[in-house]
């Protein structure tokens, strides 16, 4: 059982979760929880640390962190001991869940769940793991990326072969869009593993991309579901466990995307692989890529990153540009951009979605600027200020409010 952010937010709210836990506990399983760090600790937690540097020290960073999960194990142990109930909290070092040391950003090794059993089998019911952070190989804890703690879970679920992973939320399930953005949103009963990946992926935060990608690999049973309503949730599954496919189950977005233009580069094999790399040395995460060629033997590249790598894009591309390592004639840059994405294995067997969903932003007046494509996604960067009207157009022109 996983409970996020907002289902730990304060000690109140934290009995809550206390007494789904105890739900299980009382028809005799043995529980795993793993939690968050309380309400906004982590965003408050980064502010601290930018107030000291804006270039700080990646692993004093993660130790950081890390501290807010490490409080709400430690207190979610007291409550459930309040309770009656055996349980212990596990820091991600005392298990140990071993990552790469690629701090901020870990990647889970392995989960030694020996330890764990040894307690349960000792009459331990509940044990506790602080999620979002474990130990690298040169002993320093690293955490797992925002939103790390699904991972976590998944990954914990999936070590000790659970029967399944409970993932509480503040919201009743995956819904066809971001319900606080369009109230028509329906929740799903089902969706695939793959359609979430995509979903997670290019923005909806409801789900780590990592965790889902873990939960595929490993074919863990997760259920998304709310801690403070009762209901059945969204369970992640198989394409083949879906009866009726739909089209387009999901439309997802990314508010905060930059769209870099690079103008008038040589036209000859091997520039995209020099702009490219000048991007990846600065750890760019390009999304979005398109190429025109114009008469002159010229091509303007365009690419989008997230808006918080632009000034580090614009460097890299400024530095390779004065070294002679790239030459380009200007560098056009628009960070008032967002990109949304429909998302449905029903796609791969329908033809006319790309146009439904081009035809109904055109119709809105809304100009898409760029477009990219895979099997179960089309995804379009058009103007921010745009955002939640295309999204909403497009949640009724794939029917989704009908769902
Ligand atoms: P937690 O703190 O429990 O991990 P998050 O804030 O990370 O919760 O994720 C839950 C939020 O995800 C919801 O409050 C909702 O606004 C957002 N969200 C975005 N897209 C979706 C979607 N398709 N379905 C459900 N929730 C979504
Ligand atoms: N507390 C971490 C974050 O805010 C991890 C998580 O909540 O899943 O990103
Ligand atoms: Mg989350």
């Amino acid at each position: 059982m996983k409970f996020g952010g907002t289902s730990v937010a304060d000690t109140q709210t934290m009995k809550n979760a206390v007494s789904k836990i105890s739900v299980e506990v009382k028809k005799d399983n043995r529980v795993i929880v793993v939690v968050s760090a309380m309400g906004s600790t982590t965003d408050n937690l980064v502010k601290k640390i930018k107030e000291v540097s804006t270039i700080y020290d990646a692993r004093e960073y993660d130790a950081i962190l890390s501290t807010g999960e490490t409080i709400s194990s430690c207190l979610m142990a007291l409550l459930l001991q309040k309770e009656g109930i055996n349980a212990r909290s596990w820091q991600g070092w005392q298990i140990p869940i071993n990552t790469t040391d690629n701090h901020s950003n870990a990647r889970i090794l392995s989960i030694n769940t020996k330890k764990i059993e040894e307690k349960f089998a000792d009459g331990m019911q509940v044990a506790i793991i602080a999620g979002f952070q474990g130990i690298s190989n040169n002993n320093r804890i690293t955490t797992l990326g925002r939103g790390g703690s699904d991972a976590s879970a998944v990954a914990v679920a999936a070590a000790i072969s659970a029967e399944r992973c409970d993932i509480y939320t503040d919201v009743d399930g995956v819904y066809t869009t971001d319900p606080r953005i369009t109230p028509n949103a329906k929740k799903l009963d089902k969706i695939s593993y793959e359609e979430m990946l995509e979903l997670a992926s290019l923005g909806a935060k409801v789900l780590q991309t990592r965790s889902v990608e873990l939960a595929m690999q490993h074919k863990v049973k997760v259920r998304v579901l709310n801690s403070f309503n009762e209901g059945s949730g969204t369970i992640l599954c198989d394409e083949e466990d879906i009866m009726e496919k739909r089209v387009v189950s999901g439309i997802t977005f990314s508010k905060n995307e930059a769209k870099l233009t690079i103008l008038g580069v040589k036209d000859k094999p091997g520039v995209a692989g020099i702009v490219f790399d000048c991007l990846s040395k600065a750890h760019i995460n390009v999304d979005m890529i398109i190429q025109n060629i114009s008469d002159n033997n010229l091509a303007d590249v365009t690419f989008s990153c997230p808006t918080d790598q632009v000034e580090m894009a614009k460097n890299s591309l400024e530095n390779d540009k004065n070294k002679n390592i790239l030459e380009y004639t200007k560098l056009d840059v628009d960070t008032e951009v967002s990109k949304i994405s429909i998302v449905g294995i029903g796609m791969r067997s329908h033809s006319g979605i790309a146009q439904t969903m081009f035809k109904t932003l055109g119709d809105e007046n809304i100009n898409i600027k760029v477009i990219s494509t895979s099997e179960i996604k089309i995804s379009v960067l058009v103007e921010r200020k745009y955002l939640e009207l295309a999204v909403q157009a497009l949640h009724e022109a794939f029917g989704l409010s009908k769902v």
